[in-house]
């Protein structure tokens, strides 16, 4: 099996060391191929999101390095795009425009009843006071909020796979305990993963909360139905520090063998292609 990860965070968003401490630990525990994915612009104040400015500075950067590194690893330049509705989505022209060479569709943000966007992927702390100031404690009208924009971020397209696809459930379990057991919040897990097999899209197993937090995103409860859904996915640390960058990988691949997945995928000369384990 290839050792693979694509969904990294350095300083150009909210990452704590720079991209070449990333890649030298990658080549150090034999990654074959490598990609960086800052949080991207947008179109308001966020810390945690990469700056307009300095996007050119990120690409040059990557491509220097590609070249520095070429024959040791192979680097990809990316980037986990933010969806605000039809305005702001992997399918705008900014997006589009961009060289990159992948994009990662991810949902942080969401709409409260009054149409105002906030962050719903911060600490469980955060999130709590969240929902009772800005979403009137309603933590059902938040999860299906963010199953309802996954899917309209899903059903335009312009990525190559979607980020943590129910990292919700993390949050909604802490303000609610056993949420995620429910009949309607698994009705509304299954659906939405139907959905995604009839679009033929790839998910991100996200590995990130793995250690920390015992979860997976997916939940590792869905990996069987994804297997017989056949939806492709390639395994992601999510990482800010190098250290973090294969965190929970060997639990996630062992989970997906007793799923019955005998394959994730990984970029292979600019390619999507089988990594089998
Ligand atoms: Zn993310
Ligand atoms: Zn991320």
């Amino acid at each position: 099996m290839n050792l693979t990860n694509y969904h990294s965070h350095t300083p150009y968003c909210d990452g704590r060391c720079n991209i070449e401490e990333f890649i030298a630990t990658a080549i150090f525990w034999g990654f074959t191929s490598y990609g960086v994915s800052p949080h991207s612009p947008i179109p308001y104040t966020s810390s945690c999101n990469m700056l307009h400015e300095r996007v050119e500075e990120y690409i040059s950067e990557m491509n220097l390095l590609k070249q520095k590194y070429e024959g040791k690893i192979e680097l990809y330049t990316g980037m986990e795009i933010d969806f605000f509705g039809e305005e702001w989505n992997t399918t705008i022209e900014y997006f589009r425009n961009m060289p990159l060479d992948y994009r990662i569709a991810s949902v942080h943000f969401i709409p409260n009843q009054q149409g105002e966007y906030f962050d719903i992927d911060g600490n469980a702390h955060k999130f709590i006071k969240l929902v009772d100031t800005h979403f009137g404690g309603d933590i059902r009208y938040v999860v299906e909020t963010y199953f309802e924009t996954m899917r309209k971020m899903i059903e335009i397209g312009g990525y190559d796979f979607i980020g943590h696809p129910d990292k919700i459930s993390m949050n909604a379990s802490a303000y609610s305990p056993h949420i995620t057991d429910s009949k309607w919040y698994k009705d509304i897990v299954h659906d939405y993963f139907k959905f995604i097999a009839n679009k033929g899209v790839m998910l991100e197993v996200n590995t990130k909360a793995y250690k920390p937090h015992s979860y997976l995103f997916p939940n590792v409860q869905y990996f069987k139905y994804l297997k017989e859904l056949n939806i492709p996915l390639v395994v992601n640390s999510d990482a800010h520090i190098p250290s973090l960058m294969k965190s929970g990988f060997r639990e996630a691949y062992l989970l997906l063998k007793e799923a019955g997945y005998k394959n994730t995928m990984q970029l292979s000369m600019g390619k999507w292609v089988e990594n089998p384990f």
